[in-house]
Formats: C-alpha cells, structure tokens, sequence
C-alpha cells in the first residue's frame, strides 16, 4: 500500500534557519518571502510548491511574502501570464495584500545601480559578441580569457553604457559586464553579463529601454528594494550565489537578504518544464493550458483537485537540498483524502449492463428510496433516488462464470443494490455474438433500502441507475499523460511527445442519477465504487452535464507496478 508518510519532514531545514535567525534578532525579527514567477507560461505543480513554502513560511513566522514578476526578458512575457499567475496563487489560497510587484518597475533603479558599478571599476562595456563570451569563458579545469575591453576607463564605459541605453548599438555587439575574476573557479562569477541589448517591446515598459538587465542582477537587487529576508529559490541558483552576494556586497546596499536553495520538484509521469508545457498547448497535443491531464494548477483545478489537497501534498513532501523524485500516487492519496470529506456521492453506471427485474410491479413509478450524501459529512443529508423496474449496473459487477471470491452478481446469486432492494440473477441474455445484453432478475420487497429482512446475509453491494428516471451524461475518462516514468528520457531521435499515452482521455457516456443533472460547473463528486468527479468548469451546462475523472477511489498505480 501507498504510504505518503515516508516522505513527510515534520521540521524543514528552512524552518530552522528562520528559527535561529528569529532567535538573534535578524533582520529585526522580520520574516519576509517571495514569489517570483517568469510570466511566460502557466504556473504547474512545482510552482505550487514554492507558493506553498513561501507563503506557508511567512504565515509561520508571522511575516509576509510578495508577489513579484520576473519580467526581465520581454521576449515571451505575456499579460495572459500574469493574470493567470495571480488567479492561481489566490486559488491556493494564499495572498500577496497590496505587495505585487514587477521587476520591471525597478529599470530606473537597476540602471542607476550599474552606473554605479561602473563609476566603482567594477562593470565596463564589452564588445565581444554573444559568442565569443561564451568561447573565452573558459571552463572548469581552465580558466577564462579577459576581454580586451575590460580595461577601459570609467568615463569610456559611461559613455558607451549610456549610448546603449539610447540605443546607438545592435542587439548583440554591447554588453556590460560586471569586472569580477576571470579565474574563478565559480564560472558565474567570469565577468558575468549584467546588461545586453535587446531593441524589443516590453509588455510593462514599451519602448522605453532597448537593454535589459540580466537575471542574477535584477533578482539580488529586486529582492533588495523590497526588503526581503529570505529569498527562497531551487538548486539550480546555488552557483550563483556568490554572484547574488557579490553585487549586493559592492552595491553597500542598505539590506542583504539571504538565498537559500531548495530542491524542485519532480513528479514521475509527469513533465514541469514550462517550454515542454507550451510545446503540448501549442501544438495542441491538449487543448489548452487548464487541460484536465495538464500538470498546471489551472489543469488540475479543472480536473477537480482542490486547493487544500495541494497544499497537503505540499506540506508532506516537504523540502529538502537532495533532489528525487515524488511518486504520483503520493499526490492522488492527498486528492482523495481531500475529496473524500467534501465530496457528495452519487451513482453513475460508467459502462452499463442492463437489468430486468421481473417480479417488480409494471405500474410503480414513484418507489423513492433514501440515499445518504456524504457519510463524512453529518450535514450533507440525504437524498431520493427512485427505483424502476429497468435499471442499469455496471457490467463489471456481473460475471457468468465467477470465480470463488466474487461477490457481486451472478446467475442464480443475490446481490445487494446499494440503497435499495436485494436481487438474485435469474436469466442471461446474449446476442448472437454471445455477448451478454441484459440479466433477468427478481427482487425481495421486503429488503427494501437495502435491509435484510430475515438476517440472511449477502455479500456484495454494487450501484445502479434507474433506466427510467436516470440519464445519459458525457464523462471524460483522464488518464496519465505519458506512458513512460520519466517522460523527459526518450531514446535517440525521439522526444517526450514520443512517449505520450495515446489513450489519455477516452469520452464515454455514462448513465447517471437524476440529480447529477443539477451539478454546478467545478461541483465534486463521488460516483460510488468508481471514483472521483467533477463537472467540467467549461463545458458542463445545466440538464447536460459533463464530468472529468479526478482519481479512482483506490490507488491503481500501486497495482500497476506489482
Ligand atoms: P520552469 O523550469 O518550469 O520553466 P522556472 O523555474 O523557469 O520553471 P519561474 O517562473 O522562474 O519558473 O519560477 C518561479 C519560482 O518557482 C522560482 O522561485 C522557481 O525556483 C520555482 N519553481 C519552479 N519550478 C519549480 C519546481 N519544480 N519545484 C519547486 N519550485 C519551482
Ligand atoms: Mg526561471
């Protein structure tokens, strides 16, 4: 069986940093996080991490945390990015109050700081193209080429900085670069680039500025203007680390928050790189960002993931500096511990057998039975469901030649209808291919709601849907979006889209209980036995309902590895 808990950290090690750091008085005792998306794309699962250690973190130890847009790059940043940023995080449940800020609010400020780096001897402008920086870089065994620019002097580098500010150059034949150590064994700290020119439109500054400042200078900085204490970002910016430090270090800026790396996280079966995603909605591999298979939070929302599922897996994965892997089925446990509480039960025949109940009166067309909404919850109630002498079950639920243990229906058997009556098999009917059609049964009146009425016992309880008040609805049967572990991995001369499941989504029509034709669009429900459902947020409509397949009641992944 699934066990979730191996994976829990009760105290992370970022909780201790802020502990001790709280305990000296550290930035006077304040403790404020950020989050700082790129907007060019939709933020997934491990995005969500982040927000929930970020916000979570704050929330802790009493601080606050920012919202901020790492809009450094005008190249794929995009307003629809940034809305769907925002709607996301508060979907979480978390919220930046008035904090929401743009990296690109601080151009000014960034411009006037690499002056100063200029007027220091510590930033020149090199003329060296894209490509020869890269080729004198060096390596980690070798250490770099100077440029032959690095030693101009500080009014020349004014100058020049200013004439690509005003755009007198190319994209691509200026950059500034910071004056560091072109023998460092750190190769983020060769004279790295903190400006280059880029004459493109910016979705916040328009035409304002044609250079723009590179990552590790606008983030150091940023996190800097807004007083951040802790500045919380994955692995990969460990190494650059000593370049954060360096900049704020030389700047003598008034504050100097600490980075502290995490590991990011992966999921098997699923891909979280924002370029793979764009890839899948682009070329309409799903059909769009919020795609119920899609590991967004948009997609999940639509698949009927709730927010306190997410921040529960958040929370039991936990955070650590080793990078792994989490098994998907740690994160489908949280979903239905989650939707198991809040959601209300229901019949649906997914793939349904019909059944003739022979002694049922032809004329009763008002046999209202009670059924119960939720047993988790006393003040979800109950309901009515009507019986009728048509009724469909699942075809799963019969065999003709059963083996011992099985429990459901069978010729000359007695099953259990849940909420209902207790039938015995009587009859198979097959077509001439000899498949089954339809089942002849009788039914004990006096097991009405489902009671026993002498003490004799039957063992199984399976669901049905009448075939005169039930009705048909579409559900949309998700599956895994890849087939493979690891879909990132594919053999030569094929690419993750080689390892797509084919059979992701199957659209089936369902017979359902009547009042499944009310659901509201995002409405989460049981379908008892089968698994967990909600109404499409888009497509489903009163009186034509649609549903998507959260997660099925038990953990089939588990199976699928045995
Ligand atoms: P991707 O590689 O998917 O494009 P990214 O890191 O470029 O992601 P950003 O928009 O820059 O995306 O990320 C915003 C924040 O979310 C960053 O602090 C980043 O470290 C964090 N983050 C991104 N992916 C993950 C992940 N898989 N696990 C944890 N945190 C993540
Ligand atoms: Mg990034």
């Amino acid at each position: 069986m699934e066990n979730p808990n191996e994976n829990l950290v009760a105290n992370n090690f970022i909780k201790t940093i802020i502990t001790e750091d709280l305990k000296v008085n550290k930035n006077g005792g304040k403790v404020h996080t950020r989050f700082p998306p790129e907007p060019n794309g939709y933020l997934h699962i491990g995005h969500a991490k982040s927000i929930c250690l970020n916000f979570g973190l704050a929330k802790e130890f009493g601080g606050i945390t920012n919202l901020r847009f790492d809009d450094t790059n005008p190249v794929k940043e995009d307003v629809e990015y940034v809305d769907s940023i925002q709607e996301d995080v508060k979907w979480l449940g978390f919220d930046w109050d008035d904090r929401k800020y743009y990296a690109s609010d601080y151009f000014d400020k960034l411009y006037e700081y690499a002056v100063q780096l200029i007027k220091m001897g510590l930033a020149y402008v090199c003329e060296q193209t894209p490509e020869e920086i890269r080729a004198n870089r060096g390596t980690l065994t070798e250490p770099g080429k100077p440029s032959p620019w690095r030693d101009r002097s500080v009014e020349e580098n004014l100058d020049l900085f200013e004439r690509m500010k005003n755009g007198e150059f190319e994209d691509g034949t200026h950059t500034l670069r910071a004056k560091i150590d072109m023998a460092s064994p750190n190769i983020n700290m060769r004279d790295p680039v903190t400006y280059r020119i880029k004459k493109m439109n910016h979705h916040r500054t328009g035409d304002k500025w044609c250079i723009y400042p590179m990552y590790d200078f606008t983030h150091c900085l940023s996190d800097m203007l807004e007083g951040i204490t802790h500045s919380i970002c994955t692995l990969e910016f460990e190494d650059h680390r000593p370049l954060y430090d360096w900049y704020l270090k030389v700047l003598k800026t008034p504050c100097h928050p600490q980075q502290i790396e995490f590991a990011r996280l992966n999921i098997n079966y699923l891909v979280m790189s924002k370029r793979k995603l764009r890839q899948l909605v682009m070329e309409n591999y799903v059909s769009g960002w919020d795609d119920p298979r899609m590991p967004t939070i948009c997609g999940f929302r639509r698949r009927g993931y709730t927010p306190a599922a997410i921040r529960n897996f958040a929370e039991r994965i936990g955070v650590t500096k080793a990078e792994s892997i989490v098994d998907y089925s740690v994160l489908e446990f949280c979903i239905r511990e989650d939707l198991n509480k809040v959601a209300t039960r229901r019949m649906a025949v997914i793939n349904p057998l019909k059944v003739t109940i022979e002694n049922y009166p032809d004329d009763l067309h008002d046999d209202e039975l009670d059924a119960i909404n939720n047993p988790e919850d006393q003040n979800a109630g109950s309901r009515k469901v009507k019986f009728s002498k048509v009724i469909y079950i699942e075809r799963d639920d019969f065999m003709e030649n059963p083996p011992k243990k099985f429990f459901r229906l069978a010729p000359g058997k007695e099953v259990r209808l849940r909420y209902a009556y207790f039938i015995t098999c009587k009859e198979v009917i097959k077509d001439a291919n000899g498949e089954v059609v339809e089942l002849i049964c009788t039914y004990d009146p006096a097991s009405r709601g489902g009671n026993s009425p002498d003490g004799r016992r039957v063992q199984g309880t399976i669901h049905w849907v009448s075939a005169e008040f039930g009705r048909k609805a579409e559900v949309r049967m998700y599956d895994n979006l890849f087939l493979t572990e690891n879909p990132d991995v594919a053999p030569e001369g094929k690419t993750f889209l080689d390892n797509l499941n084919p059979d992701s989504l199957k659209t089936i029509e369902a017979w359902v209980e009547p009042a499944l034709m009310d659901a509201k669009p995002s409405e989460k429900f049981q379908f008892e036995r089968v698994g967990y459902f909600c109404a499409d947020s888009i497509d489903s409509k009163p009186d034509t309902p649609v549903f998507n397949r959260t997660v099925g009641l038990r953990d089939s992944w588990a199976k699928m590895k045995k």
